[in-house]
């Protein structure tokens, strides 16, 4: 069994024997070793002079798993992260090469099969090239297979021709096969490509021993419908089996479909396709002019529309920049710039860059939310860089932070103090005021106390005059000022105010 993938590690080999044993090839030069059982890897890894131990699954295409530098046992922390380019059926394409015929007669006839498929093929893939059309033959057909529809008013209106002209062109179209007259009358587009697919499919046998009709048929996946990935997997196929580098540009068309431009720089560079070549040197150029104008925003949405599959191994100044933007461009994306460094450091340890920045970026945050764990970070990172300069900064930032931590303490210790003091005042006042209020209320009791004395057999109220009957009423004379004392009136003796002369009905009126 055959896997390929690509990841955070590149483009990545991956084949299991019926036994089990797994090898694998990955980034230039990485090398897998192990056993792949129950879709569980587990083995060695060797990698520019490095060497470690590794683990992941493989399960609905997608690889995931960890791996730590050295042989010797212990946590894996780095991650693998991949999906599968593939599926597993090329692995029924490892056929011999060898013809399985042996009769000469038969091998004649064969190859006379193998001819007529060839020549069917050529007719369908080539345009032929036929002086007796119409001179603007090509740019109808261009016109119909970008509208996929054909139709004589179609031709007539959009090259601006008359009617006669236009039919005929229509009937050339349909001698060469472009369009054919569907069930319901209306003309069709026919999809060559997709014929040309079919029949070397249904004759794969005799034709995939002619490079040149393989040829025909992985152009035509590409430049037929949705057959990119296929076309890709048999590129990788056909590559082999012919020893062959052919298809490197067409091959860099295929990387450029799933936006891996980084591999498509390479083919294009290799296939000497210059114009390509500039076309996909324009899609980093155009990111790097908006980074150059530190057009931050810009620049993140165009590398994560465009170029956010196209790290690998030789362009990782694009993350960076990457990372750089995000973090120069808004608060907001502090945290996601740190996180992205985070995951490239992950797949690309070496790469200092990425370890400077993150170090700078915790150093920064760390130092603005006085979070000493992210100042940790910072200096782990500035550790794994040996950058010793940015090691002492960070040790400055963590000493400003611990001064500002204990100051923060200081003051909050002041703060409790002072609230604790105005705590104890207010009470003392509540106390004094409610000791005045109880003072108050006895001076207010007193004033309700009757004062009976007893003269003569009579007992009265010095300050109302009035009767011991009284005395679960509160007394109304205390505050209006009377003196009452017993005096003969009529023959008899009664309380009469000494002041005022009024008697005890006159009590609740002030003395006058
Ligand atoms: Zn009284
Ligand atoms: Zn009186």
């Amino acid at each position: 069994m055959k896997y390929n993938f690509k990841g955070n590690f590149g483009l990545m080999e991956f084949t299991v024997d019926k036994d089990g044993n797994a090898s694998g090839t990955y980034q230039k030069k990485g090398i897998l070793s192990g056993v792949f059982k129950n879709q569980k890897f587990s083995g060695t890894w060797e990698n520019k002079g490095l060497e470690g131990i590794a683990a992941f699954t493989i399960s609905d295409g997608i690889l995931e798993g960890n791996w730590k530098k050295g042989k010797e046992p212990g946590p894996m922390k780095s991650k693998w992260y991949g999906e599968q380019i593939l599926d597993s059926s090329s692995s029924n394409l490892e056929r011999d090469n060898k013809p399985p015929f042996q009769n000469e007669r038969i091998i004649d006839e064969v190859k006379d099969k193998v001819d007529h498929l060839k020549e069917a093929i050529n007719k369908l893939y080539n345009d032929n090239d036929d002086d007796s059309r119409d001179s603007l033959f090509n740019e109808a057909k261009a016109l119909v297979i970008n509208e996929q529809k054909c139709s004589t008013s179609l031709i007539q209106d959009k090259l601006k021709l008359g009617s006669n002209r236009a039919k005929r062109i229509k009937e050339e179209l349909e001698d060469a096969g472009i369009i054919q007259l569907g069930g319901d009358g209306i003309y069709i587009v026919v999809d060559r490509y997709l014929l040309v697919i079919e029949k070397f499919e249904d004759n794969k046998e005799l034709l995939e021993l002619d490079e040149g009709v393989v040829n025909q048929y992985l152009w035509s996946l590409y430049l037929s419908d949705g057959n990119v990935h296929k076309c890709y997997e048999m590129i990788q196929h056909y590559e082999q089996k012919f020893k062959s580098n052919r298809w490197l540009k067409l091959k860099g068309h295929c990387y450029s479909n799933f936006k891996w431009y980084d591999y498509a720089l390479e083919a294009y560079e290799k296939s000497n396709s210059l114009s390509y070549l500039e076309r996909t040197q324009k899609v980093f150029k155009d990111y790097l002019d908006l980074i150059e104008k530190e057009r931050w925003e810009m620049a993140i949405d165009y590398f994560e529309k465009n170029l956010s599959l196209s790290v690998s191994e030789n362009n990782l100044d694009i993350a960076f920049k990457y990372c750089n933007a995000l973090y120069r461009s808004s608060e907001s994306n502090e945290i996601k710039a740190l996180k992205k460094l985070k995951e490239y450091i992950e797949a690309n340890p070496e790469y200092k860059p990425f370890l400077d920045l993150a170090g700078s970026i915790a150093n920064f945050l760390g130092k603005y939310e006085e979070d000493i764990d992210m100042l940790a970070d910072a200096t782990a990172y500035y550790k794994k860089a040996g950058n010793k300069e940015g090691i002492l900064l960070v040790k400055e930032s963590i000493q400003k932070v611990k001064l500002v931590k204990k100051q923060k303490v200081a003051e909050e210790k002041a703060e409790k103090a002072r609230q604790a003091a105005n705590m104890k005042q207010l009470e003392a006042e509540r106390r004094a005021l409610e000791k005045d209020l109880a003072k108050e209320e006895a001076a207010l009791e007193q004033l309700k106390k009757h004062k009976f004395k007893t003269s003569r057999g009579i007992t009265f109220c010095q300050f109302c005059g009035k009767d011991s009957s009284w005395s679960s009423y509160d007394c109304e004379g205390r505050q209006h000022g009377h003196n009452y004392v017993l005096m003969k009136v009529d023959g008899s003796f009664t309380p009469i105010c000494n002041k005022c002369g009024s008697n005890s009905s006159f009590s609740e009126y002030s003395c006058s």
